[in-house]
């Protein structure tokens, strides 16, 4: 029985609670079941070579597929808009096993200069040992990548808003300066969610996630997903996934992922409310010199990101006027937002990019960045808002005190 939720026309968050899964076939089970099988049993040894070889589709081993993972990706794949989605066990995971699965000795890749710490310590420095080069291109600067692109270029990559300084890049056109010189555009869209872009409607070709933040959203598993064309999928599925990372997810966290979704839409809608609240106290403090929040219309890409995303994310940074000794007296000043990296859980998180998530860069590689000392990244979570705004207003309190007196003595 096709559901009216599988539907191309009904809304995200329809599909983010049905799509897929049908419980008339499930004796009835509001929720899927949760396969906590590594292995498939074959009904002869002729149904197990068809099923290895491809020729005959179903289960065989869970390091290749799952029935909990594979709804997982079908909902996956409808709400980002794909034809076929991979899941996996981590973020890094779906990074990896995508650059592992396209790129070869003698081949580069191009990322924007703003990279999450480990994508960037994957892309700049672990993969030159295996003959892959890249370079770092300020990717908000059109020109600067028409000039980068070489014949061994097969791969653009970058996240916007780029993690931790919120660079905005614009996918539209960045793809299409890609595809006229048959590169591969891979977006990270852990920040927005499908629910606030969709990249691969402006053009790119494949959406990785670590869907241990937003997606996922309540910080109890680690988790990831590449979503983009079947064949594509396919390939990335038996050589990045199955054979040169191994980083499958469990039916487990799938079945916790399966369960964030449902409130996905809910949760980004309040993640930005209460985040265009926090960068407007932000904005308006005399201890805080810079706010990088793609809703305030100071914000340098904010026509961008206005056209590009629905709303303006969760997640903020921004610098203090005594760059890193106040961003930690501030860190240390607050009671209810929490010291942690990651981001897009219920509690807010707060971190200090360049000591903690890009402490891999090197200071010269930071610099070229942007990514400065006094930097501290912000996730808003779900807490009352008033809560947040009242903890961070304490907390720069703190550090004005503290200025103060230094000016006094
Ligand atoms: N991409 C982005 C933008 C991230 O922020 C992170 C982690 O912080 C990752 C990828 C890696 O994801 P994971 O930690 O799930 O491996």
């Amino acid at each position: 029985m096709r559901r009216k939720s599988d539907a191309k026309s009904s809304g995200f968050a329809t599909r983010a609670i049905h799509h897929g899964y049908d419980p008339s076939s499930h004796h009835g089970a509001l929720n899927q079941p949760v396969y906590l099988s590594s292995t498939f049993s074959f009904s002869s040894a002729e149904e197990g070579a068809a099923r290895f070889s491809g020729d005959e589709p179903g289960y065989f081993y869970t390091r290749v597929s799952n029935p909990t993972l594979a709804l997982l990706e079908a909902r996956l794949a409808s709400l980002e808009g794909g034809e076929a989605a991979l899941v996996t066990g981590s973020g890094m995971g779906a990074v990896a096993a995508v650059l592992w699965t396209l790129l070869s000795a003698g081949d580069e890749i191009i990322t924007d200069a703003t990279l999450y710490g480990c994508s960037f310590a994957l892309t700049h420095h672990d993969m030159k040992r295996f003959g892959v080069s890249a370079s770092a291109v300020d990717l908000t600067r059109l020109e600067t990548l028409e000039a980068a692109i070489s014949s061994r270029t097969r791969v653009i990559f970058f996240e916007t808003p780029a993690n931790p300084n919120m660079r905005i890049i614009d996918i539209a056109a960045v793809s299409a300066i890609a595809h006229r010189h048959g590169v591969t555009v891979i977006v990270d869209n852990t920040y927005c969610t499908p629910y606030l872009q969709q990249p691969l409607a402006l053009g790119a070709d494949i959406v990785v996630h670590s869907a241990t933040k937003y997606l996922g959203g309540h910080g109890d598993l680690m988790a990831g997903a590449v979503v983009g064309q079947a064949e594509t999928i396919g390939q990335i599925r038996v050589i990045g996934l199955k054979d040169m990372t191994g980083a499958v997810m469990s039916a487990q966290d799938a079945n916790l992922v399966l369960r964030g979704l449902k409130s996905l839409a809910l949760r980004m809608d309040r993640h930005c409310a209460s985040a265009a609240q926090v960068a407007d106290l932000l904005e308006a403090h005399p201890a805080v010199s810079k706010v990088y929040y793609p809703g305030l219309k100071s914000f340098e890409w904010y026509d961008l990101a206005k056209r590009q995303m629905r709303d303006f994310g969760g997640m903020i940074a921004f610098e203090l006027h005594g760059g890193v000794e106040e961003g930690r007296q501030l860190m240390n000043a607050l009671n209810l937002i929490t010291r942690a990296v990651s981001l897009g859980d219920a509690e807010s998180l707060i971190q200090h990019p360049a000591s903690m998530t890009h402490a891999s860069h090197t200071p010269e590689e930071r610099a070229e960045s942007g990514i400065t000392d006094g930097l501290v990244r912000l996730s808003v979570g779900l807490e009352e808002p008033e809560d947040i705004l009242a903890d961070l207003s304490h907390g720069l309190e703190v550090v004005s005190a503290g200025r103060a007196r230094r000016h006094a003595s």
